[in-house]
């Protein structure tokens, strides 16, 4: 494998995944948009970010100053070993930080010292697994911090919120993130939910279910059920576009689950700002990309 293409892919694969939304998100933007009420402070909001959104597309600008925590998911066919793989990447890493399709946004955290350059202890975050076939699968996603501040894992029980251990008490969760990311996680939000796993885990699957298109359907149907009565629900709360009021709090749920042990029981929410940005592509040995795997 030629790591000079495949360092030009992924370097291709940060600035779209920075400056471009994918397709789904800015259908739900626009949804969001022609459901809030003329002239209110929500159409206000979401027509702000409409702009930002087309701008910062055709100017190749980070879609927000903060370019979030780089996560990616790569799936290694037989040709491209992990550790070529990491050093090709965070090459590009480098290279997209120097030329500002990304913020110097890694801190050592003991020292508060700005590596410069994204790179550092867990930073990028990856995710290794083996292609299934021929092809070389990246996905990437930019988790902004403020959005990240905003997740949040309940242990069930939870007698704050007379959450039980059981979809009615999931679904209790979920307003209740809803709820307290009002006004601080950048809405309107998309929430990726893990219910069960242990705290590490539940986690991870909670934001893995973000890749999800957000108009596809759950193949569980009590997920499914569950994932289409949040949105009703959260969006008729009133919370609306970053917390100004209106119609538009949500424009996603996606649920996943993983099984628990008898004594726990957690439910993970990731919750996700409007700036929703994931991306990724299939590559060949040859370099040649065969598909991106968001439209934007
Ligand atoms: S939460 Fe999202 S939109 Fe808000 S500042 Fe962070 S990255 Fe930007």
């Amino acid at each position: 494998m030629e790591t000079k293409i495949l360092q030009a892919n992924l370097l291709e694969l940060i600035r779209r995944t920075s400056a471009e939304l994918p397709g789904d998100v800015k259908q739900a933007i626009a949804k969001g948009l022609r459901k809030e009420k003329k002239d209110s402070s929500g159409q206000y909001a979401l027509q702000v970010i409409s702009d930002n959104i087309g701008m910062a597309k055709v100017n190749s600008l980070p879609i927000c100053q903060d370019t979030g925590t780089i996560i990616c998911y790569a799936e290694l066919p037989s040709w491209c070993d992990e550790k070529t793989f990491r050093k090709t990447y965070e090459r590009a890493v480098v290279k997209a930080t120097k030329v500002g399709y990304l913020r110097q946004n890694s801190v050592d955290s003991i020292t508060g010292v700005n590596s410069g350059n994204n790179l550092g202890p867990g930073n990028p975050a990856y995710h290794f697994h083996p292609a299934k076939g021929k092809s070389l699968t990246v996905k990437m996603m930019l988790k902004g911090g403020g959005s990240e501040n905003m997740s949040a894992q309940y242990s069930l029980p939870d007698n704050r919120i007379g959450a039980g251990r059981d979809l009615e008490g999931v679904r209790r969760c979920l307003l209740d993130a809803v709820v307290n990311a009002q006004g601080k996680g950048c809405g309107p939000g998309i929430l990726g939910v893990c219910v069960g796993g242990d705290r590490g885990s539940g986690y991870v699957a909670a934001k893995e279910t973000l890749f999800r298109l957000l108009d596809d359907k759950n193949d569980d149907k009590r997920l499914a059920k569950l994932e289409r009565q949040i949105m009703k629900e959260a969006n008729s709360l009133g919370i609306g576009p970053m917390g100004f009021g209106g119609e538009t709090t949500l424009l996603g749920v996606k649920i996943t689950h993983r099984n628990r042990v008898p004594a726990s029981f957690f439910v993970s929410v990731a919750y996700m700002c409007w700036a929703f940005r994931r991306n990724g592509f299939q590559m060949g040995e040859g370099g040649k990309i065969s598909r991106w795997l968001y439209e934007s």
